[in-house]
């Protein structure tokens, strides 16, 4: 049982097979730790995945579970697409989705970068 208390890590999620190659994917960055791709239904001009290269089920599992190189690599992969897709100017927002009250659908460890306009509230209610 992972940390976060969510369902052991599911080898066959939609995300899993992405970086299997199983299931094809609008990258945009790779490396060693980590996968960035679009969202397949984007919530703002610029709707990116991050994702870890390691079977964790969530940012919880992610923190206590993953080596520190992976940490460290999935972390500065996420703020140099940030970067590389020219969005440290006007700003954009990140955001992970943990569990069920968070609505977590994909139970492999992601982050979203939204960007593209203004992003309004931090929560819609
Ligand atoms: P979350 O609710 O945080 O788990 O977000 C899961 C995200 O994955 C949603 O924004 C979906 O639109 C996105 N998604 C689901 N399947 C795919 C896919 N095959 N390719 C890209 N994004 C996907």
């Amino acid at each position: 049982m992972p940390v976060s208390g969510l369902p052991p890590y599911d080898e066959n999620n939609i995300f899993a097979r992405i970086l299997r190659g199983e299931i094809p994917a609008r990258k945009v960055y790779e490396d060693d730790f980590a996968l960035a791709f679009h969202d397949i239904a984007p919530k703002a001009p610029v709707h990116v995945l991050v994702i870890p290269k390691g079977p964790y089920v969530s940012i919880s599992d992610f923190g206590a579970a993953a080596p520190a190189d992976l940490v460290a690599g999935f972390w500065k992969a996420v703020s140099s697409v940030a970067t590389s897709l020219g969005l440290d100017q006007p700003g954009y927002r990140v955001l992970a989705n943990m569990g069920e009250h968070a609505g977590q659908e994909v139970p492999h460890f992601h982050v979203h970068l939204l960007a593209g306009k203004p992003l309004g509230p931090m929560l819609a209610d």
